[in-house]
């Protein structure tokens, strides 16, 4: 990273009694980002961003905001705010009061109030709702009175917890785009914390993977999606078929022969591998090609295998087989022009390869 980085996490540990929340944390996050920290419920999301509040302290470690250590900085001299999930509105309060609120207790002169208040109502598009109560307004336009609460002070930083978790699907959707313009606009770095995978990809400059209080991988969506470092990540984040290998040959120009479920193909390594060594190959369901075992136009080599469902989903169809040696996998069909129509029947024998080099290979004990 050139500059230096806005928050920084250094060896961070969090003790909550005997629970151990965070271990050893070190994390860079820079000025401007859409960071969002990505993971199953308990994993220490919300720990990371209570930290970096001030609702918490590290039991070890440091904490820097714009290169100086506030481990004991309390929050409100922090310049960090966080919108919460429940988004925390006061519901007697009309939306330029609620958004006005933090600028009166600090008894700035009424003229910048209103200034700053008109400023920010338009920026998250709620100038004309300046009047309505909390309860006369949409999930989606509630949220955007929280940020708009949130950003009056200028914070260099901006939480957001699950800020989505009460909206809609489709809501949900158009508020992922709302934020994500926004935080461009803004420039403001955001801080979001999500355990939805999609939503994740969809907003972030960079993800980082989270599990029992660990990170296990730090990335750009398709860094994390493409090339998982272990195999929680690879299965956190969508389908993944883990086929079981054994290395037969060391190969060369990052190209060695494998038995994989018991039929010899080339693997595309990242690094050496010895003969004998077991891996894990890892191919996501539209890195599968299928076709009916009688057309004649199949690369070699390939297993053989039987379609057991199909599952119609619009744009595409999703499909389970089986191998004849009994691995069960799951591939996905695109429709296109020229072929609309689903392909495969369940009992239908295919044939089954992959798109050369999409395989990630990891050493089998590094779950
Ligand atoms: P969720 O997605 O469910 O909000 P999370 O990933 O945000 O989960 P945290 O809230 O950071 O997870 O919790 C991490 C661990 O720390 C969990 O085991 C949780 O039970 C524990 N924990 C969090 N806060 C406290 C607390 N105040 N006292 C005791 N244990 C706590």
């Amino acid at each position: 990273m050139e500059t230096p980085p806005i928050i920084e996490l250094r060896g961070i540990a969090k003790y909550f009694g005997d629970t151990c929340a965070l271990y050893n944390i070190n994390l860079e996050i820079a000025n401007g980002e859409f960071l969002t920290l990505l993971g199953p419920s308990g994993c220490g999301k919300t720990s990371i961003l209570r930290l970096i509040s001030g609702f918490e302290r590290p039991s070890k470690g440091d904490l820097l905001l714009n290169g100086r250590i506030i481990n004991n900085t309390p929050p409100e001299r922090r310049q960090v705010n966080t919108v919460f999930q429940s988004y925390a509105l006061f519901p007697h309060m009309n939306v330029w009061d609620n958004v006005a609120f933090g600028l009166k207790m600090q008894r700035r002169p009424k003229g910048e109030i209103s200034r700053r208040v008109a400023e920010v109502l338009r920026r998250v598009h709620l100038d004309a709702l300046a009047d309505r109560m909390p309860r006369q307004l949409s999930g989606g336009q509630q949220q955007r009175v929280a940020i708009a609460r949130a950003i009056i002070n200028n914070p260099l930083v901006l939480l957001l917890d699950e800020p989505f978790s009460a909206l809609d699907f489709k809501l949900r959707k158009q508020m992922q785009f709302e934020i994500k313009h926004l935080q461009r606009q803004l420039g403001i770095t955001f801080v979001f914390v999500t355990h939805d995978q999609e939503e994740a990809f969809a907003m972030s400059d960079r993800v980082v993977v989270m599990n029992e209080g660990e990170i296990r991988q730090i990335g750009t969506s398709q860094q994390i999606y493409e090339e998982p470092e272990n195999l929680f990540v690879a299965r956190f984040v969508g389908d993944i078929n883990v086929l079981d290998a054994v290395i037969t040959t060391l190969g060369e120009n990052g190209i060695c022969m494998a038995d994989v479920e018991g039929v010899e193909f080339p693997l595309h390594v990242r690094r050496e591998y010895e003969p004998g060594e077991t891996v894990n190959v890892l191919l996501r369901p539209e890195d599968l090609k299928i076709h009916l075992e009688h057309e004649k136009s199949v690369e070699s080599p390939f297993f053989l295998g039987r379609i057991e469902e199909t599952v119609y989903k619009g744009a595409t169809v999703d499909i389970l087989l089986t191998l004849d040696n009994g691995k069960r996998l799951q591939a996905v069909e695109f429709f296109n022009e020229d072929d609309a129509e689903i392909s495969y029947r369940p009992g239908d024998r295919v044939t089954v390869t992959w798109v050369a080099g999409w395989e990630v290979i990891l050493t089998a004990e590094s779950e």
